[in-house]
C-alpha cells in the first residue's frame, strides 16, 4: 500500500502485460457499497485522462472489477507526497525548493484549468514528488469541469474539501471558479515557507 486518503486507498501494482510497476486507487472498502463513489472515482479517471502536463498524474485506465469494486490504474510516483516532504523539514523548506515546487503546482493548475477543470483540493497530500523531486499534482476526486456537458456529481452534506485550505467560496457553498484554486495555492505556498497554516492573525513568511 503507497498511501490513502479521505476516498481511496492506493496500492503498488505490476501490470503484467507491459511488465511495469503501476499505482492503482481503490475505493476504500467501507465505501464501496455506495454506487456513488465508484462514480466519482470513475469521474475523477475521466478528468484526469482528459488532461496532459508533466507536472500532473497520468492515468492509465479505469476498471470496473468483478467484486463491484473500482480501480484507477496510473503511473507510479515514487517520491512519496508532499505530506512527508513537509514533515521533515518542520519550520518551513528552502526559499528556492518551495519557489520551484510551488511554479510545478501551479503549472499543473494552469493546465488543469485550461480545459476547464477546478481541482478544488490543493492540499500537500495530494502533490506527489517523482524519483526526482519534480511535483505531480494527483486526486481530482473533487474536481469540477465546467464544461457544459459535463455531469455534476454533487451530494448534499458531503464535505468538500479540505478545511485550511478551503477559498471563501467552498466554505459558504457558492460557485467555485480557478480562483479557488489560487486560494489553495497561497496556503499551501505559505505553509511550504512557513511549516505552519495561514490560520486567524498570521505573520508575512
Ligand atoms: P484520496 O482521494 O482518498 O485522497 P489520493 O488519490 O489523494 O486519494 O491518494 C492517497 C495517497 O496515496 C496520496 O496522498 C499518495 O501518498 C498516495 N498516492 C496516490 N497516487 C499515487 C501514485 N500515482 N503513485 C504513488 N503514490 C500515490
Ligand atoms: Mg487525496
Amino acid at each position: 500500500r503507497l498511501g490513502e486518503g479521505g476516498m481511496g486507498e492506493v496500492f503498488l501494482a505490476r501490470q503484467l502485460s507491459l511488465d511495469r510497476e503501476v499505482a492503482v486507487k481503490l475505493v476504500r472498502r467501507e465505501l464501496v457499497a455506495e454506487e456513488w463513489f465508484l462514480e466519482r472515482l470513475e469521474r475523477e479517471a475521466r478528468l484526469l485522462a482528459r488532461l496532459r502536463n508533466p507536472h500532473l498524474v497520468t492515468v492509465h485506465d479505469f476498471l470496473r472489477l468483478p467484486d463491484g469494486t473500482a480501480a484507477v490504474v496510473m503511473e507510479l510516483v515514487e517520491g512519496g507526497n508532499l505530506r512527508d516532504r513537509l514533515r521533515v523539514a518542520p519550520n518551513g523548506l528552502p526559499l528556492a525548493e518551495a519557489l520551484m515546487l510551488i511554479r510545478q503546482v501551479a503549472a499543473a493548475l494552469a493546465a488543469a484549468h485550461a480545459e476547464g477543470v477546478i481541482h478544488r483540493d490543493i492540499k500537500p497530500e495530494n502533490v506527489l514528488l517523482d524519483a526526482a523531486g519534480r511535483v505531480r499534482v494527483t486526486d481530482f476526486g473533487m474536481a469540477l469541469s465546467l464544461a457544459p456537458s459535463a455531469p455534476r456529481l454533487t451530494r448534499t452534506g458531503a464535505t468538500l474539501g479540505t478545511p485550511g485550505y478551503l477559498a471563501p467560496e467552498q466554505l459558504s457553498g457558492a460557485d467555485t471558479d480557478p480562483r479557488t484554486d489560487l486560494f489553495a495555492l497561497g496556503v499551501l505556498l505559505y505553509e511550504m515557507l512557513t511549516g505552519r497554516l495561514p490560520l486567524g492573525s498570521f505573520e508575512p513568511p
